[in-house]
């Protein structure tokens, strides 16, 4: 497999660019500024998850952490 090169972190993670400032904060792998509060945020940038997530397989999600209502 072949990923996309990691680039310095200097560099913000795009996820950053989708959200507002005010949830943006320091990866906690390589502390590369990323969309790390609120909805849809995550506490790692995408090249630091990437890994992560090939570790657990496909049934892990981030979709929700809410409990469903009904
Ligand atoms: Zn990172």
């Amino acid at each position: 497999m072949t990923s996309a090169p990691r680039p310095p972190i200097s560099e913000p993670d795009p996820s950053t660019f989708t959200c507002s400032g005010g949830l943006v904060g320091p990866c906690c792998g390589c502390q590369r500024k990323t969309h790390k509060y609120g909805s849809g945020g995550l506490p790692l940038c995408q090249w630091c998850m990437t890994p992560v997530q090939e570790g657990w397989g496909s049934t892990v999600r981030f979709t929700s952490t809410r409990p469903k209502v009904l």
